[in-house]
């Protein structure tokens, strides 16, 4: 198992569809918190890992999409919604409130069996 890409906590806020999550760095040491929320139809991606600095596409941003699909599945605008990654360092707030790791997330494919 590559616990390098593991959730490590997940969090919302109310009345938002958003959804932050606590990634840990490619490299395994220190983590990043990256934010999924659907602002005016589009899936906005913010994040501070390097990737994101020169807007390459890193496994953060797919894991907050996936999360944020996942959260809200009952919400199927979120299907087809374009997603714009950002720079911009996310702190935590005391609005945020902590919710489960859904078991089937998108980071774990590589755990995934194909019946
Ligand atoms: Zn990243």
């Amino acid at each position: 198992m590559d616990t390098k890409k593991e959730i490590q906590a997940m969090f919302t806020i109310d009345d938002e569809t958003i959804v932050i999550l606590a990634l840990p760095s490619s490299s395994g040491e220190g983590r990043y918190l990256t934010a999924a929320a659907f602002v005016k139809g589009k899936i906005v991606v913010g994040h501070d890992c390097p990737a994101a600095k020169v807007r390459k596409t890193c496994w953060h941003t797919a894991a907050a999409v996936n999360a944020l699909k996942n959260f809200y599945f009952y919400k199927s605008e979120l299907d087809d919604a374009e997603v714009i990654s950002i720079y911009r360092k996310v702190t935590m707030s005391e609005e945020w409130r902590q919710i489960q790791i859904p078991e089937k997330i998108g980071v774990r494919t590589h755990e995934q069996h194909t019946a």
